[in-house]
């Protein structure tokens, strides 16, 4: 089978040139490995290896018509485990998403998320000015960047899901708290922070994160701080990688590497046990993708709280199973249903089960909602807890 000219030479060539090292796209060695290693590849017509050839042969049609792309989670395992070290995930999975998006062939839920964006700067579609309502019932009051006069320590990006789901919210309030407690003076954007654009890229969407990155650029450069962090690892992911090559280059750090650094200050501050059995759930976003690699400082955070013990699943760390939602997999989860007849958060649920944890730790604003929704589906809501880490060290630093 032959493809169209237009599509098969510039597709290529886009690749290789828009996506950093995406000459490496030549090097494949057809090993087989980001196949085997993904977890929706055995529902694909064209997993990552079979993407490559089919580039490779210009025989991209079939690609297309399967709409394959769309079980892509951009989980970034295969980009991890490739020898040749090709940019599979940020460069040829979201590519060919780009493609998808402009032959308008997107499950709806994406469409709306990726629309939802475009008109309110958050995927959920709630209004800008909302942002921080979720704060507006802590005191002291959470200031906003826009009303603070003085520099502070730490610009808090708080992130979509962190700031507007019900019960992502409840992290984001933990978290405040923790800061307040630790003595620091920060300040949040409130409707002036707009979706980062992790997700909308790996979705295939880079105009889009272009728009946010400058958008969030401007803003960050008005005000002084030590330093940024935040509670989403997308944000995290994309600030760091993506944004310097849009013209925006600000220093990040997850929250639970601001925690670790500073253990001995919060050590002291923990008067409650947490008497349970805890596995935390390694995040994509700061994990492997880009070589992350926040493995330690979330395990160093949770092994301070006192009676807490650790305990590890199956696939930890680097091989982390993804919970399905990131890269847009939040809301192609209809789409991935239809495919598999499956769900990436169920499989991770499980495997927790199997630790013998009754709490599931996570880090991630998506993954709370994502693993209590498995945990119903399951019938398994008595069996485990999901809580994110601020919530862990928040209740055992409260009087
Ligand atoms: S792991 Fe890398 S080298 Fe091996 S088939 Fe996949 S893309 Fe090619
Ligand atoms: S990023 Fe994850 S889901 Fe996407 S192709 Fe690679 S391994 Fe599969």
């Amino acid at each position: 089978m032959t493809t169209t000219p237009t599509v098969e030479r510039p597709f290529y060539d886009r690749v290789m040139e828009a996506v950093p090292s995406g000459e490496k796209l030549k090097l494949c060695l057809q090993c087989g490995m980001c196949s085997g290693i993904c977890p929706y590849g055995f529902a694909m017509n064209f997993p990552p290896q079979s993407l490559i050839a089919a580039v490779r042969a210009g025989d991209l049609d079939p690609v297309f018509e399967s709409e394959t792309v769309w079980l892509c989670v951009s989980c970034f395992a295969c980009a991890n485990v490739c020898p040749a070290q090709i940019p599979l995930t940020s460069g040829l999975m979201a590519s060919l998403k780009t493609e998808m998006l402009l032959r308008r062939k997107v499950p709806a839920e994406l469409q709306t998320a990726l629309e939802n964006t475009r008109r309110y700067g958050n995927t959920l579609g709630e209004s800008p000015r909302k942002r921080s309502a979720w704060c507006q019932s802590i005191t002291p009051a959470i200031p906003l960047m826009a009303q603070t006069k003085e520099p502070v320590d730490v610009l808090w990006f708080v992130g979509d899901y962190a700031s507007y789901h019900p019960r992502a919210v409840l992290a984001s309030q933990a978290m405040a708290r923790i800061f307040q407690a630790l003595g620091i003076r920060f300040g949040i954007l409130g409707p002036e922070e707009n979706s980062d654009g992790d997700v909308q890229y790996l979705a295939g969407e880079r105009g889009l994160l272009e728009i946010l990155a400058q958008k969030n650029g401007k803003v960050l450069r008005k005000y002084k701080y030590q330093e940024i962090v935040t509670t989403d690892p997308h944000a995290y992911n994309v600030i760091k990688h993506e944004y310097p090559g849009v013209g925006v280059s600000v220093p990040i750090k997850h929250y639970t590497q601001f925690l670790a650094e500073r253990i001995e200050q919060i050590k002291p501050l923990l008067r409650h046990e947490h008497k349970a059995a805890v596995t935390y759930h390694d995040p994509c976003a700061i994990g492997r993708a880009n070589k992350n690699n926040i493995f330690e400082e979330p395990r160093l955070v949770l092994s301070a709280i006192p009676g807490l013990e650790l305990v590890e699943m199956a696939h930890n760390r680097a091989t982390s199973i993804c919970c399905g939602g990131g890269g847009g997999g939040n809301w192609l989860d209809g789409f991935a249903w239809q495919q598999t007849h499956t769900r990436m958060s169920e499989w991770r649920i499980q495997e927790a089960l199997a630790s013998g944890a009754q709490t599931l730790a996570v880090a991630c604003p998506y993954e709370a909602p994502r693993f209590e929704d498995a945990l119903k589906s399951l019938g398994a809501e008595n069996k485990l807890v999901v809580k994110d880490i601020a919530e862990l060290l928040a209740d055992a630093m409260s009087a």
